[in-house]
């Protein structure tokens, strides 16, 4: 989807753990990733307007117009009973927003924040609307005090970060894993493009921040805390770290019954990349029992 136009699954007038301050985050619908401890995994698929999850829906706020799939946000009870039943990861609720949707929804709230995130699924994916968007963002002088950030797992080609980073502050940078199997494994694809973007984003002054997701037995290995410290060094002294810990909730499949990743256990991977040279790791500050 592009003219000016994207899928979104969901957006906060106000967060402060998607990037510095206060942020507008938007989060678009679709993912190149297939992440088996994904706790949104529903934002992953594209809707094909399939049907199955209206038969579901308590509220009637589902329903088919000829070929298409139509939510009713009026009557719905945000029960997700839809979501469990999509074959294809894929949420009926989805908004189609334009730029302009988006500007005015800045505008309202823009006394109260420091910037937007776009976030997802996989914001990149839907890389022509972020360029509008940021563009229209940059010709408005009430929005001029906006810091514009994107949060990406980083799988866009060297070509694909050139059209959007003069118009972008800076990205956070998902790297899921170093073993190029256990990488496969994890997302079902290779990382070697999420690797090339880091590199490139920290070279040319755009990478705020590198987070890495602690799954126990899986990236918690010593070779894995080894190389993300081993690529934070290359990435040069002012490279951030966000540690983030495993948790079931929301994951489906098979990793729903993986172990979450213990405090402590995340506590060492800190104290080894601290250690290993590593100036700033942060570590979730909730800790959710
Ligand atoms: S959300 Fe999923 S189940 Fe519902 S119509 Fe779309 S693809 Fe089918
Ligand atoms: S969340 Fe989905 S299933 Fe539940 S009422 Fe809303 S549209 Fe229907």
């Amino acid at each position: 989807m592009s003219d000016g136009v994207a899928a979104v699954s969901k957006f906060l007038t106000w967060s402060v753990v998607d990037g510095p301050g206060n942020r507008f985050v938007l989060f678009l619908q679709g993912c190149n990733y297939r992440c088996v401890t994904c706790h949104n995994p529903h934002t992953i698929g594209v809707c094909s307007d399939c049907g199955t999850c209206v038969a579901v829906c308590p509220s009637g706020a589902l329903s088919r117009t000829s070929r298409k799939v139509v939510h009713d946000p009026g009557v719905c009870i945000a029960c997700d009973s839809c979501l469990a039943a999509c074959p294809t990861r894929a949420n009926p609720m989805v908004r189609r927003m334009t730029v302009e949707d988006v500007l005015v929804l800045l505008r309202r709230n823009a006394p109260f924040l420091n910037g937007l995130t776009v976030s997802g699924g996989e914001a990149t994916l839907q890389l022509d609307f972020l360029i509008d968007l940021f563009t229209a963002i940059r010709a408005a002088p009430e929005l001029a005090h906006l810091t514009l950030f994107i949060d990406s797992n980083g799988h866009l080609p060297v070509d694909g970060w050139r059209r959007v980073l003069a118009l972008t502050d800076g990205v956070m940078l998902d790297i899921k894993a170093f073993d190029a199997d256990r990488h496969r494994r994890l997302t079902g694809v290779d990382n070697d493009l999420s690797l090339a973007s880091a590199r490139l984003l920290a070279t040319v002054g755009k990478l705020h921040e590198l987070r890495f997701l602690l799954i126990p037995g899986e990236t918690d290995r010593p070779e894995e805390i080894a190389a993300l410290a081993a690529l934070a060094r290359e990435l040069g002294p002012q490279t951030r770290l966000r540690l983030n810990a495993f948790q079931q909730h929301g994951v489906r499949g098979p990793a729903a019954g993986w172990p979450k990743m213990p405090r402590d256990g995340l506590e060492a991977a800190a104290v080894a990349l601290r250690a290993a040279g590593i100036a700033e790791v942060a570590v979730p500050s909730v800790w959710l029992p």
